[in-house]
């Protein structure tokens, strides 16, 4: 991916001036605001880096479910709303799964802009009474996600409302790709072998592998890592392009998982994400709905993690990662946990 960056702004800055305070915003050299900018934060990122466990190997997981509303879209979402406060938008609209509304939700009340949301009938309950809780305009449509993000090319045309969704709006990979830099600094700017990470619309995927290249480029590590990308197989469109060499997603027919997060039938990003993984030199693999909701039940009892299904899907990625050999123990890996069970208990 060709990697813009601004080396006026990087070249006078060295990882000895990071602020100490852990956040995504002590990487603000990184990301597309500056000093003017007014920041809206509820204490995104920051997010604890720990050794797993219960895996024999090198495993670590970043427990993303520290954040404000429980998963790493709050990263997005607080360098989204910081810049669209700064450029005077005052009310916004998105599709979401779910916790994207529920992100957006809490930072468009903080800086007090409209926010709505457009949800699939199939939206996690919870997901939907957070985001409303929290102020947002909620429409529940009939369909898939890919519906829902058509009422919302409609309603940002029709009122010129913001278009904050996935790869519509350039500040979510920004935000999430700090995951990438928090990793790589709480490792002491060693890089892990492989990143395993559950991708729905590859937000995370792409904004990790933007700044894992900027850092690269400035010279503060020396290699970049591998991903693993998983994906249920019952919503698996970026496995299956993957593995068959495409360099675009095919829509995946009739997706069906417990993985609400990851039940994106085609993701707007699809290119972008499959060559982020050929050139990671990636792994590209699903799970079972049975292996994730296993998982789930391992992780909280061998861990004390308690992660949604979409979240558990990398845990069950691990099992195989190991079991058919794909790496090897002695390699340092470094698990994404997204998102927290605490809202989607009915599935526990
Ligand atoms: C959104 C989400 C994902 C997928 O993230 P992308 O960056 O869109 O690929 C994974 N897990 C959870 C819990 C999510 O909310």
């Amino acid at each position: 991916m060709d990697t813009i960056i601004n080396p006026e702004i990087l070249g006078e800055i060295s990882r000895e001036d990071l602020d100490s305070t852990p956040s995504i915003w002590k990487y603000r050299a990184f990301l597309p605001v500056n000093e003017k900018h007014k920041i809206v934060s509820a204490g995104e990122g920051g997010t604890p880096l720990r050794k797993l466990s219960s895996f024999q190997g090198n495993v670590w997981v970043k427990d993303e479910t520290k954040n404000p509303t429980g998963t790493f879209k709050d990263r997005g979402a607080s360098l989204a709303i910081t810049a669209l406060s700064a450029l005077g938008v005052k009310d916004l609209v998105l599709s979401s799964e779910g916790n994207a509304g529920c992100s957006f939700a809490l930072y468009s009340h903080i800086a007090d802009i409209a926010c709505q949301v457009f949800l699939p009938r199939q939206a996690n309950p919870v997901k939907v009474e957070l985001s409303q809780k929290l102020g947002a305009k909620v429409t529940i449509v009939d369909g898939t996600i890919a519906d829902a993000g058509r009422r919302t090319e409609a309603l940002a045309k029709s009122e010129g409302s913001y278009n904050a969704s996935t790869f519509v709006t350039p500040y979510r990979h920004d935000g999430k790709g700090t995951m990438a830099l928090e990793i790589c600094e709480q490792l002491g700017w060693k890089v892990p072998d492989y990143v395993v990470y559950p991708v729905g619309g590859g937000v995370g995927l792409v904004g990790m592998w933007k700044m894992f290249s900027i850092l690269e480029k400035i010279g503060w590590i020396k290699k970049r890592p591998r991903f693993v990308a998983v994906q249920p197989n019952g919503c698996a469109p970026v496995v299956k392009a993957y593995n068959s060499k495409k360099v675009d997603v095919d829509e995946w027919k009739n997706p069906q998982t417990m993985a609400s997060g990851l039940r994106i039938p085609k993701p707007v990003a699809g290119k972008w994400i499959l060559r982020c993984l050929r050139e990671s030199d990636g792994i590209a693999l699903s799970v079972t709905d049975a292996e994730i909701r296993k998982s789930m039940g391992q992780a909280v009892k061998d861990e004390g993690l308690l992660l949604e299904p979409s979240s558990a899907a990398t845990i069950a990625a691990l099992h195989h990662l190991y079991g058919e050999k794909l790496i090897d123990r002695s390699e340092e890996v470094v698990v994404i946990a997204t998102g927290s069970g605490l809202k989607t208990l009915e599935q526990f």
